[in-house]
């Protein structure tokens, strides 16, 4: 299904529900990893909407990562899908290169295994899903539209559809609805973590540094995708 074109921009939760009502339940879905994921679950539950979740789990996350899913789901009373990577896939690349091959050869082998591989078969059910990404979380994503095709998963004969409800939101507006809401949060974020991934390629920051400075701070600006959102960096240096 085609993206629906619209006019204007629209308020996160309008572009929520009218991404919910959109398509058939089961067929769409919001991502959950971080702080802006879980203002649009409860965007949606405000809303009364019912819409499916899933999460990424690595298995590299932070402890306060898997206790801070375990707070949504209880807090919401909903099913969170946990995807694992496939682990014939983990045991053949950490066997071969190690448990910290990224620190040397870059994110994307790790991230392709960890990430990418769950996340494509998820979507090979899916018609569409919902993130929690913002224009000004990266130079990767300035272009970021509220609605867009996923140029990175589509294929020939299956378009994907991702719904970027928070694109204008800058990181104030999101701590302000959390703090209005009272919405939990992972609690790396009272150490000084903004952009929380997996545990060794997220790192606290200081108050003068960019939110995703403290991901894979050893890599270029430019490259600080895992591939969920490759298509953002293909439109900075393609
Ligand atoms: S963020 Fe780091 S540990 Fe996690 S999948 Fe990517 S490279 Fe691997």
């Amino acid at each position: 299904m085609k993206p629906r074109k619209t006019t204007g921009r629209r308020s996160p939760q309008q572009v929520l529900r009218d991404a919910i009502s959109h398509h058939p339940a089961g067929r769409i879905a919001i991502s959950f990893s971080g702080a802006e994921d879980v203002v649009l679950i409860d965007m949606a539950a405000q809303q009364g909407l019912s819409v499916d979740v899933f999460t990424l789990d690595t298995g590299r996350l932070h402890t306060e990562t898997y206790k801070f899913l375990e707070e949504v789901r209880k807090h919401y009373d909903i099913n969170i899908e946990v995807l694992m990577p496939d682990p014939k896939e983990v045991r053949e690349l950490v066997t071969k290169k190690g448990l910290y091959s990224f620190y040397q050869d870059g994110h994307s082998e790790c991230c392709a295994v960890r990430k990418i591989g769950p996340l494509k078969s998820k979507l090979e059910s899916l018609d569409a899903w919902i993130t929690g990404q913002r224009k000004d979380q990266s130079v990767t994503r300035i272009n970021l539209a509220q609605t867009q095709e996923d140029q990175s998963f589509s294929t020939d004969d299956h378009t994907i559809v991702k719904y970027n409800p928070l694109s204008d939101w800058s990181l104030t507006e999101v701590w302000g609805y959390i703090r209005e809401n009272n919405v939990p949060y992972n609690k790396l974020h009272d150490k000084g973590f903004v952009s929380i991934g997996c545990e060794p390629c997220t790192r606290a920051i200081t108050p003068d540094q960019h939110e995703r400075a403290g991901r894979w701070w050893w890599e270029e600006q430019t490259q600080k995708e895992c591939g969920l959102h490759a298509q953002n960096v293909v439109k900075i240096v393609g």
